[in-house]
């Protein structure tokens, strides 16, 4: 019997769970503009199964791809072919995929026997919303739950408010795991949202803010494609909506936004990674977001946190040209990438999206500026490619220590500078 349930289990997770047995993420060497032609060339090579990690983009930035088993050779006799250099940074996909869930499988069962929550491992959506409900019981004047809509297969979406009090201060959002594969991301803001709660009253700086400020989290994005990664595909990205006509799924929310809305760095194909979507707000994980901002009309600072590269950009994506308040948000974050790395040494970049990566439109941050909210920033979390997506849970809460400070930064920015100027 005991077999039979193994086996059976076995067979479901063959159906259910996509593999990638054999496939390699290389990491590859731009020298030469054209080898750079050449690389975007490979990307939109229908023929072969490659998913870029880090898009090609200009001489001298790492390009990273997945590149599936059967088009290893393939891939490989191209590059060598036009004499590109690359490593191999991952030699079985599978193999550490395997490692990483047995790992989170073993740290699930020592919560289901009354540990209590892990902030050094990857977690389940249940497993986090359930967290969110412990956080908001244990601090009733602090922290509310808000639920803002529910995502395309239904899931509901949650803003953990912070708040002491006052109707509609000024207020700062911080999301995480809009992208799904970037698991880092929401798991930092799950120990940052415990952080706020534990530092209420005793950090003098956090307390001050937080009697004039409010904060909102969302820590999960796109529940949709977080459960995904879970149960289904661990490199999926985008959401989970259907599209008429196609049967590929999802559109990437973070070109959904309504700033730049199909311009450069996005695609209309439905099954590209970076499909913009129909028409701007078309995903409904972006359109909640979309309303309580405007609704509220008080946010000050908007905070989105994606992985990985090491990189904190402010807008805009969909244009290299610079913003007014450039020189402002470029000292603001400088300073916050240098208390970053006074923790643990770790260096972090500081630019516009299109200059510091590539131009990427309809954006989230984009629109929070282009809505009014000057202080609006992305970040890029650990690392800078040695694990891309698969970002070690052991470097979760060194990872979420160091970017609190640059948070915290950003955020007594935006406290002590209560004039907001508009741009
Ligand atoms: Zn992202």
């Amino acid at each position: 019997m005991k077999v039979l349930a193994l086996l059976l289990l076995l067979v479901v997770s063959a159906l259910g769970k996509r593999v990638f047995n054999g496939d390699q993420v290389l990491r590859v060497h731009l020298e030469a503009e054209e080898q750079v032609q050449v690389l975007q060339a490979l990307e939109n090579e229908q023929a072969w199964d490659v998913d870029f990690w880090l898009h090609p983009v200009s001489v001298g930035r790492p390009v990273e791809v997945r590149v599936g088993q059967a088009s290893l050779s393939g891939v490989k006799d191209y590059l060598q072919t036009h004499n590109i250099r690359f490593f191999v940074i991952i030699n079985d996909l599978q193999e550490l995929l395997d490692e990483q869930e047995a790992e989170m499988k073993e740290s699930e069962a020592l919560q289901r026997s009354g540990s209590e929550y892990n902030f050094g491992s990857y977690q389940r959506l249940e497993a986090i919303y359930n967290w969110m409900d412990t956080l908001v019981a244990e601090n009733p004047k602090l922290v509310t739950k808000v639920l803002i809509g529910s995502s395309y297969e239904n899931r509901p979406m949650y803003v953990l408010k912070f708040s002491t009090g006052g109707t509609n201060r000024p207020a700062i959002w911080i999301d995480t795991g809009i992208h799904a594969r970037e698991w880092v991301s929401p798991a930092t803001g799950v120990w940052t949202a415990n952080k706020i709660a534990v530092d209420y009253g005793k950090d003098a700086s956090l307390t001050s803010l937080l009697n004039t400020m409010d904060i909102y989290m969302l820590l999960l994005a796109n529940p949709d494609g977080y459960s995904y990664t879970h149960d289904n595909d661990r490199m999926w990205r985008k959401t989970r909506s259907r599209s008429p006509g196609s049967s590929c799924r999802g559109a990437d929310p973070n070109r959904n936004w309504d700033s730049g809305f199909g311009g450069p760095g996005t695609s209309g194909n439905p099954c590209s990674d970076l499909y913009r979507g129909p028409s701007a707000n078309s995903e409904v994980e972006v359109s909640n977001v979309v309303n309580l901002i405007k609704a509220h009309g008080n946010f000050k600072s908007f905070i989105s946190v994606h992985a990985y590269s090491q990189l904190l950009m402010y807008p805009h994506g969909y244009t290299c040209k610079d913003i007014p308040d450039m020189a402002e948000l470029d000292t603001v974050g400088q300073a916050a990438v240098k208390k970053l790395a006074s923790l643990y040494g770790t260096r972090y970049e500081v630019g516009s999206i299109c200059k510091i990566i590539y131009p990427a439109s309809g954006g989230s941050i984009d629109w929070a500026y282009d809505t009014g909210i000057k202080y609006s920033f992305a970040f890029e979390l650990r690392d800078t490619g040695l694990s891309g997506f698969l970002l070690p849970a052991n470097q979760i809460i060194p990872t979420a220590s160091e970017t609190w400070l640059a948070l915290k930064h950003i955020m007594e920015y935006v406290r002590d500078n209560p004039y907001y100027t508009q741009h």
